[in-house]
């Protein structure tokens, strides 16, 4: 609108997708890993309680608490919540089992859906100001949990494993993505979709991301990631594949990403400036 108001690139992303083993994990861990790397300041917020992407980055269970579950109830400030990991410019706030509890106890709250919202910018916490990117790592699932990453952020990355069905059920997640910006959340939108475990030998993989790029047209991103055996193996040594073995496709697929990650932020800003 004017030149002295700062450009709004979106700043806070779920990642989300109802289905589990899509690879939502493994790129927020990854993707996290690979914009720290280029001098982003990034926090990773990890809100599934099976608390996958604590375990990728090193954080021991006895050092979970307090976590994204205290925080996500306004338990604890950011401070409290919030570790740092081996990655330089990387933060994680760990999710303990404690999480599963916080559908249910949600439901009793007022503004049940805007918890999180609300804890990210309370004074003191003020995670806009802390870190340029912030990722959520959301569970398989559209609940509560779920609902309340939705409100809280300004865009979704969609992972969508390269699979037979891959589209299925995908509609939920544009609907309750449709309801929240209605509702509770008008700046919401899909950022973008990401292929995740392309095979590229094999024909019905290449079908899937031609049916994917039919459908959601310029939202799906040029770099796919493949499927790699590093990538899958890193987790139990508690390191993104980046640190693990950054020679390796899968880490160059995650660095390619961030870059069009990066760009694609850039140019929503520079739109923001325009509008
Ligand atoms: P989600 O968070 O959506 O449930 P994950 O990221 O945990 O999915 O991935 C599910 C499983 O697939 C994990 O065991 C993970 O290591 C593996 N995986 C994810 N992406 C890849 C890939 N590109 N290549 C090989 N294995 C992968
Ligand atoms: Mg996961």
């Amino acid at each position: 609108s004017s030149s002295e108001s700062a450009p709004t690139a979106p700043q806070i992303f779920a990642i989300a997708n109802q289905k589990g083993g899509v690879g939502k994990t493994t790129t927020a861990i990854n993707l996290a890993t690979a914009l720290a790397a280029v001098g982003e300041k990034v926090l990773l917020i990890d809100l599934d309680p099976q608390g996958n992407a604590s375990t990728g980055l090193g954080i021991s269970r006895s050092e979970r608490s307090p976590g994204s579950y205290e925080f996500l109830l306004g338990l604890n400030p950011l401070d409290a919540s919030v570790r740092a990991t081996q990655i330089p410019g990387l933060d994680v706030m760990p999710a303990a089992g404690q999480l599963a509890g916080a559908e249910i106890e949600l439901i009793d709250l007022e503004r049940r859906e805007h918890r999180l919202a609300e804890s990210l910018a309370a004074p003191g916490n003020d995670a806009r100001h802390r870190w340029t990117i912030v990722l959520i790592d959301c569970p398989p699932s559209l609940g509560l949990v779920t609902l309340n990453a939705l409100v809280a952020v300004d865009a979704v990355l969609v992972p969508l494993q390269a699979e037979f069905l891959a589209l299925e059920g995908i509609g939920a997640l544009g609907n309750t993505i449709e309801r929240v910006k209605k509702r509770l959340n008008p700046r919401l939108h899909i950022f973008g979709v990401v292929l995740t475990m392309v095979d590229r030998r094999m024909t019905l993989s290449q079908q899937v991301v031609a049916d994917v790029r039919a459908h959601y047209g310029e939202l799906v991103f040029g770099t796919t990631i493949p499927r790699n055996v590093r990538i899958a193996e890193a987790p139990s040594h508690g390191m993104p594949v980046l640190i693990y073995d950054n020679a390796c496709a899968g880490s160059q697929a995650y660095i390619l990403l961030a870059s069009e990650f990066i760009r694609r932020r850039r140019i929503a800003a520079e739109q923001a400036i325009v509008a």
